[in-house]
C-alpha cells in the first residue's frame, strides 16, 4: 500500500482510494476536505479490516487507540475495540490507560513523536501487567 490511487472493496462495494483521492471526512455533520489516504483510514487495510470499517476521517475524527498494536481509527470502531479490551482490566488500570492516551494524543498535536511512542509505551505496560486485570493478584 502507500499508493496514490487504487481501488479496494469495501462493503461490498468498489472504490476509488489512495491520497489522490479527494474526500470529505465520513464523520455526521463534519464537512473536513481530506483524501483516501492511508493517514486518514480507520483501520489498517483500505476496505476495512478487523480494526477498522475502512472510511475516512480528518485528524479530529481519527482515535489513537489505547494498544499500541492497533492503527488509529474513528470512534464507533475505537468504542468498540475499547469495549472489548477494556472488560478485563480494573477500574484503576483503566484510569491509567486513559490517561497515557490522553496524554499521547497531546503529544501528537504537538508533533512529539518522542512523546507520542512514551505514552502509549507506558499504556502499554499497564495493560500487559497481570495486576492490571481483573480477577488477578
Ligand atoms: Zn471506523
Ligand atoms: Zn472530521
Amino acid at each position: 500500500m502507500g499508493y496514490g490511487y487504487y481501488l479496494v472493496h469495501r462493503n461490498g462495494q468498489q472504490i476509488e482510494a489512495g491520497y489522490l483521492v479527494p474526500d470529505i471526512c465520513n464523520e455526521d455533520d463534519c464537512y473536513q476536505e481530506i483524501d483516501r489516504g492511508l493517514d486518514c483510514l480507520c483501520g489498517r487495510q483500505p476496505g476495512g479490516d478487523e480494526y477498522g470499517c475502512g472510511g475516512y476521517y480528518c485528524d479530529s475524527h481519527l482515535y489513537f487507540s489505547r494498544r499500541v498494536d492497533e492503527p488509529e481509527m474513528c470512534k464507533r470502531c475505537l468504542a468498540a475495540a475499547d469495549a472489548e479490551a477494556m472488560a478485563s482490566y480494573t477500574p484503576e488500570a483503566v484510569a491509567l490507560i486513559e490517561d497515557a492516551t490522553t496524554q499521547a494524543e497531546a503529544a501528537y498535536k504537538d508533533g512529539d513523536r518522542e512523546g507520542v511512542v512514551a505514552e502509549r509505551r507506558k499504556a502499554d505496560i499497564i495493560m500487559n501487567n497481570p495486576r492490571s486485570r481483573e480477577g488477578v493478584t
